[in-house]
């Protein structure tokens, strides 16, 4: 049956704009090849720019089209000069994921080239795992209050069974499609927080006997994630650790223009390169948009309709061969490709995919 989905896009800030715009590109293409899947893509503004321009970074008109939508496709949002008067970034992503409940931050981190990787001799699919990161509670929890007393300032680690063991089952969840392997980050041997954290997930633990699991402190963490990435299948932490481990996970893939993201709720879930706006590189051009195009796929897998999923599997083919040329890339990643050379390369290869796959 024929189903339209309603995407808001949220193309935001800096390279937001420019890499969105080859991940709908991407979609369109997509579109035109799948018989019973429709896009209906509308885009909003979000962002610094929109707060500058009208005092919200998060319009209601926004939030309300977001609210309604099937998925939310977003660029980045936030610049260094738009700053709130206690110094913090302009970050409505984070509006939206506590809005929506978007309560797992799930960061697939898979080497598709052993040209693109810092670390010697891993090739493709060999580092190949997934950071879900809770995107509600812990470190960010306060991220609005106002804690200062003009003396200091403290921000809570918070955490909540609710919110622990949601996050818990979701990654099980995840683990169970892959390798079977779960690998809880904290700092439990320090933080009474952490302890409790790691207490609520050996208990959720006892309901996927088989997944196997093990625990690791955050900062060795830091080391095993570049000494043998090989091990990871599915790792699971708290907000603020999962935020720093993404871009370690990021570099040793290529760097932030190869990590897609998914924010994921029960019934809402937005899709986002990991990077952020880019101001250093913002209006060149030459931003990577391969995590953008990568985060449109996860976008397809989630709407669980069989084109759209067989779209997913495109995507991710078509940028699998693109990348086997290490010639054919960004200049973050050594070449000397514009993003929109990039986005048509991938569109290249989806055309051919399609060509074999109707012949
Ligand atoms: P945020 O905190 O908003 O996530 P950030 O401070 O981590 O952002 P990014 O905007 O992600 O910073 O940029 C980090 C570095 O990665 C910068 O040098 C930037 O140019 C580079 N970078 C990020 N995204 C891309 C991309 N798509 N293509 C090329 N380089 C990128």
């Amino acid at each position: 049956m024929e189903r339209t989905f309603r995407i808001a896009v949220l193309p935001g800030d800096g390279i937001g704009p420019e890499v969105i715009r080859e991940a709908v590109k991407v979609l369109r293409v997509i579109e035109t090849h799948l018989q019973d899947a429709k896009f209906d893509l509308t885009e909003y503004p979000c962002g610094a720019a929109c707060f500058l321009a009208t005092g919200e970074a998060l319009p209601a008109e926004t939030f309300e089209a977001c609210q309604r939508a099937d998925a939310i496709l977003l660029g980045a949002m936030g610049m260094p000069s738009v700053r709130l008067p206690d110094g913090r970034e302009i970050t409505p992503q984070l509006d939206l994921r506590e809005k929506l409940d978007l309560f797992c931050g799930v960061r697939p981190i898979y080497l598709y080239h052993a040209c693109d990787t810092p670390l010697k001799g891993y090739g493709p699919g060999e580092i190949d795992f997934v950071i879900v990161r809770e995107n509600t509670e812990g470190l960010f929890s306060t991220r609005t209050a106002n804690n200062s007393n003009g003396e200091v300032v403290s921000d809570t680690l918070r955490i909540t069974r609710k919110g622990a063991c949601r996050l818990f089952r979701a990654a099980f969840e995840l683990a169970q499609t892959r390798r079977r392997h779960l690998t809880l980050v904290d700092k439990a041997n320090v933080l009474p927080s952490m302890a409790f954290f790691r207490r609520l997930f050996l208990e959720v633990a006892h309901e996927y006997p088989d997944v196997t699991i093990d625990c690791c402190y955050v900062d060795a963490m830091a080391l095993y994630l570049l000494k043998s990435p090989q091990r990871f299948d599915v790792i699971v932490t708290e907000n603020m650790f999962g935020d720093i481990l993404s871009d370690l996970g990021a570099g040793l893939v290529g760097g932030m223009g190869m990590a897609p993201s998914g924010d994921i709720g029960e019934r809402a879930a937005v899709f986002q390169p990991a990077h952020g706006s880019a101001p250093d590189i913002a209006g060149r051009g030459i931003a990577n948009p391969v995590a953008a195009i990568l985060s449109t796929a996860m976008m397809l897998e989630w709407l669980k309709h069989p084109s759209t999923v067989r779209g997913a599997k495109w995507i991710r083919e078509a940028v699998r061969r693109t990348l086997q040329q290490p010639e054919l890339r960004t200049p973050d990643l050594g070449g000397r490709l514009r993003t929109s050379e990039m986005g048509d390369l991938i569109i290249k290869e989806i055309e051919q995919l399609w060509c074999v796959s109707s012949t």
